[in-house]
């Protein structure tokens, strides 16, 4: 069989590294840190930074097709090794969701609806961003911002200051986006195979705490016309990328149903992770068919679900989970427990039985 390079060791690359091996796949990840979650599963480890020279070039003479299990892949080092070989998705993929700005006005440009939003600079210009939204938005670094940090919230009481708000995110480079009073919120997980096919899966309802994914549900309680915009929307996304593999794109929904576009990641995607309980092809499986140029799967779910993420000590109720029927169960062998980390998921499947 041929041989995967995935870029990043964390718990997707874990799970894109099994899921390539029940296809019959070796996989190589490039990743500095021992003992991540990824090396557990991957056949060999290159342990170096992301952008190490020699490395990538070991990858690139070891692999048939590279691909990369997070989006703050250095862009540069993606697209060299496009040069040597196949790279999925496209390093355009990366340079546009690594940056807030380029991200909504790509989105926008594809049509794609999204939250009011400006470029800040300094903080005459988010003061003046924030009169044009009512005093009510978010304040978000362009660049490296995951799982709600480096946001500050404006709620339009006058309370807050821009330096201060300025301050607190280091003074990056910022957006600003209008304050979106959601009904709730959805994302599609779309893969895209090097043939320019697509497919979707069911739109998922997020319910986020503290800013990090707390639970996945599907069906999401949407109207299938809302559905269908969501899904339209990735396909229209996948399409202007020229993307080959999967992708997670994120929505508010508005109580009238309208869709604003939150986010998109270039990867296989936190609230698709239910989809490995409840579809017979899950998104990891589905992003190495569409890399390593196998036809896509089957995307429709055989039951009901939610996943549910295990946070930080969340970690403690494996025992009680280990005993639920119906609960599909994934660690991912992260040894150290702290408040905050993504530890592992459960999904429970929705059974007559
Ligand atoms: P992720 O871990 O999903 O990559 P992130 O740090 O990139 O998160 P966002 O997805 O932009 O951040 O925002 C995190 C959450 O904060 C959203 O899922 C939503 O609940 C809330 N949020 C973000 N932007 C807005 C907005 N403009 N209006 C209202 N709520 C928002
Ligand atoms: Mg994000
Ligand atoms: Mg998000």
């Amino acid at each position: 069989g041929s041989t995967i390079g995935i870029i990043g060791g964390g718990q997707l690359g874990r799970m894109l590294a099994m899921a390539a091996a029940r296809l019959g796949f070796r996989t190589i990840i490039l990743e500095p840190q021992s003992g991540c979650p990824a090396s557990q599963v991957a056949n060999l480890q290159i342990a170096a930074p992301y952008d190490d020279e020699s490395a990538l070039a070991e990858l690139a003479q070891a692999c048939d097709v590279i691909t990369y299990e997070f989006e703050n892949v250095p862009v540069e080092a993606a697209q060299r090794l496009t040069e040597k070989k196949r790279v999925y998705p496209p390093p355009i993929a990366l340079e546009v969701s690594q940056d807030r700005f380029r991200e909504k006005a790509f989105l926008n440009d594809c049509g794609i609806e999204t939250a009011p939003w400006q470029l800040v600079n300094d903080s005459a210009g988010l003061a003046a961003a924030l009169a044009a939204f009512d005093g009510r938005g978010i304040l978000k670094t362009r660049r490296l911002g995951y799982d709600g940090k480096g946001q500050v919230q404006f709620r339009g009481d006058g309370s807050d200051d821009v330096a201060e708000a300025l301050a607190a995110i280091g003074n990056a480079p910022a957006i600003l986006e209008g304050f979106v009073a959601f009904e709730r919120e959805v994302s599609v997980i779309a893969a895209r195979d090097r043939a320019g096919n697509v497919r979707t899966y069911d739109i998922a309802e997020n319910v986020h705490s503290d800013g990090i994914l707390a639970t996945s549900t599907v069906p999401s309680a949407i109207s299938s016309a809302t559905a269908e915009m969501a899904r339209q929307a990735a396909e229209k996304l996948l399409h202007a990328l020229d993307y080959i593999g999967v992708l997670g794109l994120e929505f508010f929904v508005l109580p009238d149903g309208t869709l604003l576009a939150n986010e998109f990641a270039p990867r296989v995607h936190n609230s698709g992770h239910w989809t490995e309980a409840a579809c017979a092809i899950s998104q990891f499986e589905q992003h190495i068919r569409a890399i390593a140029g196998l036809p896509l799967g089957e995307t429709a779910r055989h039951s009901d679900c939610v996943m549910e993420n295990l946070i930080g000590n969340d970690i403690a109720r494996v025992p009680e989970l280990l005993s639920e029927p119906f609960a599909v169960l994934t660690l991912y062998g992260k040894a150290e427990v702290r408040p905050g980390r993504k530890m592992g998921h459960v999904t429970r499947l929705k059974t007559s039985k």
